[in-house]
């Protein structure tokens, strides 16, 4: 079987380190392995319209912000499809006809949308496309017959939502879809990174986040000023880890070589996370390697952010043509849905046969 991706992020700001380590990286990989036949890579607009409806204009603006980040962490336009999901009309075709093989008590149930209508404060006025966009998540994913939705730990309850979809739609109009796999970040901190303040989630609409783009002396003023152990007051106080923001990012982002490099007296995180345990291990002198780290690591990406920038055009003309090849592969599902469902009424004559 033909192994397919799709993936994708809400153009509602620009990318964050937590889209890097939660997906933008392991999709990087996937992409540069080779193993995979068809890569998708959807800028979700109209998702982000579900809470943003209001706000079209932030929609509009960021739709490149996301594209330039994507170009910048190494999504190669040659191996890679990407596209803007409003611009493919089948995929609300799709999202409607699903809605008829899901109950509200079922989206109800979502532990992701539970959160974030906690999170938007919506409890009382939910609006109802935001209430059904695991839905049309599922038409995304479905629409391309993706087989590998490469995505952080918070996709696991659309995923499973949305295979519910596949067996019921395969159930009841006969095999046509196919159920895809979520694959997570083997490194478990890079599947839910929290915020700079500590929040469980790094999100852009929490505003605590590490962008991408941000110049070395933003990224600096956010290292220092991230949230560590509230018990570990004084240098010699023994502190925990386990939790710390700061030390979840170093087991996210530090490797071997950033220990030879900049913290040579320590042999690697293990040694750097039992010091602070026990005592003697101040957060400043934590914060400043990790600000070593995060340099290290988003230094290239700012710099290849830099070159696309320069380059607007190619990116408009990569974004055009990804969405027209998306499209059209988009069309053919749609087409094979419609026939399962018996709704093809013109692609035959049968409609004027009376039974
Ligand atoms: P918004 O606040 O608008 O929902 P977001 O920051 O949550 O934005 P999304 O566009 O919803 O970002 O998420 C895109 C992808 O990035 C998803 O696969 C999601 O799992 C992953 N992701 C987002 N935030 C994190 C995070 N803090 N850690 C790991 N993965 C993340
Ligand atoms: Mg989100």
């Amino acid at each position: 079987m033909k192994q397919i991706i799709l993936t994708g992020d809400r153009p509602t700001g620009r990318l964050h380190v937590g889209h890097y380590v939660g997906s933008l990286k392991e999709r990087v990989q996937l992409q540069n392995s080779g193993g995979y036949q068809e890569i998708y890579i959807m800028i979700a607009d109209a998702q982000a319209l579900t809470d943003n409806a209001e706000h079209p204009e932030k929609v509009r603006q960021n739709i490149m912000q996301v594209a330039l980040d994507y170009l910048a962490c190494g999504i190669d336009p040659e191996k890679s499809t990407i596209f803007i999901q409003s611009m493919i009309p089948q995929l609300t075709e799709l999202t409607f006809y699903y809605m008829n093989l899901v109950t509200v008590s079922r989206v109800q149930r979502n532990p992701t949308v539970k959160a974030e209508i906690k999170m938007r404060n919506f409890e009382a006025s939910i609006p109802v496309g935001f209430f059904c966009y695991p839905i049309s998540q599922a038409a995304d994913i479905t629409a391309f017959k993706a087989t590998t939705v490469p995505a952080g730990e918070d996709q696991e309850p659309m995923l499973e939502q949305c295979r519910e979809i596949v067996r019921k739609f395969n159930e009841v109009y006969g095999e046509t879809l196919v159920e895809p796999k979520i694959v997570l970040p083997s490194n478990q901190a890079c599947q839910r990174l929290p915020g700079i303040d500590g929040k469980a989630k790094m999100s852009k609409s929490l505003g605590n986040c590490i962008y991408l783009s941000d110049e070395p002396e933003e990224i600096k003023k956010k290292v220092m000023s991230m949230f560590t152990d509230p018990t570990h007051l004084r240098k010699e106080d023994p502190g925990h880890t386990e939790g710390n923001p700061v030390f979840i990012y170093l087991r996210a982002f530090s490797k071997p070589e950033h220990f030879t490099e900049f913290l040579p007296e320590y042999a690697g995180l293990e040694e750097l996370e039992e010091h602070y345990r026990r005592g003697g291990l101040g957060d400043v002198k934590v914060k400043k390697f990790l600000n070593n780290v995060m340099q290290a690591e988003l230094g290239p990406i700012r710099e290849r952010r830099n070159m696309w920038e320069q380059r607007l055009p190619e990116v408009y003309e990569i974004l055009r043509e990804g969405t027209k090849k998306a499209e059209a592969v988009a069309a053919e599902t749609l087409q094979d849905v419609r026939r399962a469902m018996k709704i093809d009424y013109f692609d035959s004559g049968n409609l004027m046969k009376l039974s």
